[in-house]
């Protein structure tokens, strides 16, 4: 089947909001082995909305809408489409039933506002369409059938959105597919995308079914296998042995094949298997190391502090880093970053530790030490491993894959030390 996406509001074409929703639904089609050619982005103008939705019927299987649910005068998606797939608008019992009960309770916290007669617009539906709830708020989604095509209506609130579709609208168009897709998500990290598409162009070459697709993200590779067959067992079965493939050839490189794992989330069940206690000592990062572990629950069992000694008087107080090598070798070295991880793990009394200095820039590079060099240690027992990294891109990126390579390194040093 061919899905079709039209993104519905005049915000998204001033670049006043993110086209988030195209982002998460096409990934979405893709997962479900729907096929997509088009996407597009329109006004709030009932014309222009009216053609491009005309188009999308006409040439795909499945037009899903996003947007222009709610219950303003710019709100007319439903109306639209009701328009184009000839469908008169009734009022549906349940909706008003759920509208008022969702109206009821918000009333409760907010006792100035009162429910006003245009809330009642979104309990009109087109005829004979499935209504789909909407547990964060009040527009219902809708899906249309009619001569074999389907329109999908869902509201543009990504809150609201993505329970919809996950619940919802994921299932049915599940249950409307032919084969059933199946897909696994195998992460990398400690190799670059050129590199790792290097390794695995003879796989990518020779793809059909399963597929393989490379997500470059950053620090991390994601390698998203997909297979269709005539049920989940066999697809299972056909996944298997690339799956199998992919870790002769990446190894430990693999730090997942579990979709929801993020690698924070695999760098503390790995600390906390191993029953070792974490400090964090951070220069240029200041602090996102930290938040980034502190994303998983359950994270105060393995970290048990993060230090920020952003100036060269706080590397010397808080993680002992001589004056001489400050003097001599600078903030931004390789032996700054042994000195803060060791003072770190020493003053702290923790099992490991590991330290980010670097230069995030703009400003501050040199021709020896330009922006974007990067010294990574982790200290653990009596052993202490430093790497040196030459990122690019602005301050933020540069950061960001700070905190990714420290991340990498603490889990590599875990692994090769304490598990067996
Ligand atoms: P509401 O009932 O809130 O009016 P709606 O279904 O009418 O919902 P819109 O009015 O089009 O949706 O958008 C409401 C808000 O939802 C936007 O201000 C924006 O924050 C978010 N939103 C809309 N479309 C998108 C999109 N494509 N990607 C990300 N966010 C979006
Ligand atoms: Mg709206």
């Amino acid at each position: 089947m061919v899905a079709e996406l039209v993104c519905v509001g005049t915000e998204l074409l001033l670049g006043n909001i993110v086209n988030t929703n195209a982002a998460y639904l096409s990934e979405m089609c893709a997962r479900l082995g729907l096929s997509m050619y088009y996407q597009t982005v329109v006004g709030d103008n009932e014309e222009r909305m009216y053609g491009v939705i005309s188009q999308a019927v006409e040439r795909s299987d499945v037009v899903i809408l996003c947007g222009g649910l709610g219950p303003t005068q710019d709100d007319m998606t439903k109306e639209v489409a009701a328009k184009v797939m000839g469908k008169k608008l009734v009022e549906d019992e349940h909706s008003r039933r759920c509208i008022q009960e969702y109206m009821d309770n918000y009333l409760i916290s907010h006792p100035d506002m009162t429910l006003t007669a245009n809330n009642w617009k979104q309990a009109m539906v087109p005829e004979g369409a499935i209504v789909l709830d909407n547990a964060n708020g009040t527009a219902p989604g809708l899906i249309l059938e009619e001569n074999g095509k389907l329109v999908i209506l869902l509201p543009g609130p990504p809150n609201e959105l993505i329970p919809m579709f996950e619940n919802q609208v994921y299932p049915f168009l599940h249950s409307r597919q032919p084969e059933v897709i199946y897909s696994r998500m195998v992460k990398v990290c400690g190799i670059g995308e050129s590199m790792l598409e290097e390794q695995i162009r003879d796989l990518i070459d020779s793809q059909t079914n399963p597929t393989i697709a490379t997500y470059a993200k950053t620090g991390e590779v994601h390698l998203r296998i997909t297979a269709r067959a005539e049920d989940e067992a066999a697809a299972k079965k056909m996944i298997k042995p690339m799956i199998r493939e992919l870790k002769e050839r990446f190894g430990k490189n693999i730090y997942t094949t579990d979709e929801k794992k993020t690698l924070e989330d695999c760098v503390v069940d790995l600390l906390k298997d191993q029953k070792l206690t974490l400090t964090t000592v951070e220069s240029c990062t200041g602090g996102a190391l930290s938040a980034r572990i502190i994303n998983v629950p359950g994270a105060s069992e393995v970290l048990k502090q993060g230090l920020v000694t952003y100036s060269n008087r706080a590397k010397r107080k808080f993680t002992l880093v001589k004056k001489s090598t400050l003097k001599d070798e600078g903030a931004v070295s390789a032996k700054t970053a042994k000195e803060m991880a060791k003072g770190a793990l020493e003053s702290t009394d923790c099992d490991i530790s590991v330290s980010v200095t670097g230069l995030a820039g703009p400003d501050g590079g040199t021709k020896e030490k330009p922006v974007g060099l990067v010294y990574i240690g982790c200290a653990y027992r009596d052993h202490t491993k430093v790497r040196e990294f030459h990122f690019n891109g602005n301050r933020n990126k540069i950061r960001e894959q700070s905190v990714v390579a420290a991340l990498v390194l603490l889990r590599d040093c875990i692994l090769e030390h304490y598990q067996s």
